[in-house]
């Protein structure tokens, strides 16, 4: 006899838990609450009327399939102590409140209007994503669509509080020359991070960053002379490929094995994507591609012309 209760226990709590019972939003906060992005042309003008005039926030999101009235137990006591007077139905619903389609899955919405008056209704994909701008289509269970709202809701606010809390590091992050950045990308990330919110900084991420601003190659004083440097470098490359270029002046003449080329062109490249510093190997390789070249006179040049293509000539 108490085996067969512990049993029919044990099964209502397993039915249960495909539903989903946290409070997502902070009706109290308005950061959390969402004016509708859009306005469905399936609603009829009163409900376009109610969704214009109020914020949202989500209060559970239901498996309707299931059956959810413990949910909505739950959903209500929480709710109704946090906000007083909630005007609105908690019955499971199986068609949507603001455009009639049939519900599997259910999100319970709480609206409060400017007069601070609130409203519960029961919608479904479509809605949800007019109000909240999320596609809510594919999602396979009521979890995770819960998910996605939340960290939806989670990245807007964060979005909204790292440039202002992180302003002096995002200010230091954009001074970092792009090169640099894009060799470090950990601080391409961190800008993403802090403008769209779209992780969490944790103390870690914090402290990297602090090291990366001490750091002195990343004082915003050694990138001016670093970049001078790089310059100088480039202007040098460049004028070696050109005298090679004036040189070897046919596509056949630089595909040549004895051409210059395809090693200065190469360096330049390589060069011009990573600004490492070139190699003494490198340099001492243009050095004598320079001294080279620079002794071809017009007469040498001509001669090689006329040469045997084969024959080195030089
Ligand atoms: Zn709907």
């Amino acid at each position: 006899m108490y085996y067969g209760r512990f049993y029919r226990r044990s099964r209502s709590v397993n039915r249960q838990s495909t539903s989903t019972t946290s409070l997502l939003f902070d009706v109290n906060d308005p950061n959390t609450m969402t004016r509708p992005k859009d306005v469905s042309t399936k609603w009829s003008k009163s409900t376009v009327d109610v969704a214009r005039s109020s914020r949202y926030g989500v209060v559970t999101v239901y498996d309707n399939n299931y059956g959810a009235t413990s949910v909505l137990k739950e959903s209500k006591t929480r709710l109704t102590s946090v906000l007083p007077k909630v005007n609105g139905s908690w019955d499971v619903h199986t068609h949507c409140e603001w455009c009639g389609q049939a519900l599997d899955y259910v999100a319970i919405i709480v609206g409060i209007n400017d007069k601070n008056e609130s409203t519960v209704s029961h919608i479904g994909c479509d809605c949800v994503g007019k109000i909240f701008g999320i596609n809510w289509f594919g999602y396979r269970n009521a979890d995770n669509a819960k998910k996605v709202l939340v960290e939806a809701a989670k990245s807007r606010r964060r979005a909204e509080e790292y440039p202002v809390k992180y302003a002096k590091e995002l200010l230091w992050l954009k001074s970092v020359p792009e090169f640099l950045r894009n060799k470090h990308q950990f601080l391409n990330d961190m800008i993403e991070i802090i403008e769209k919110g779209s992780r969490p900084i944790s103390k870690k991420m914090e402290n990297y960053l602090k090291s990366y601003m001490s750091r002195k190659e990343f004082d915003p004083k050694t990138f001016a002379s670093a970049k001078l440097e790089i310059d100088k470098t480039l202007e040098k490359l460049t004028m070696i490929l050109r005298l090679v270029e004036s040189v070897d002046t046919t596509e056949d003449a630089r595909s040549k094995p004895w051409s210059a080329y395809s090693f200065v062109r190469s360096i330049k490249e390589r060069f011009e994507m990573y600004h490492s510093p070139l190699t003494a190997k490198q340099m001492e390789g243009l050095n004598k591609v320079y001294t080279r070249y620079k002794g071809f006179t017009k007469k040498s040049i001509e001669n090689k012309m006329k040469g045997d293509a084969n024959e080195i000539p030089w």
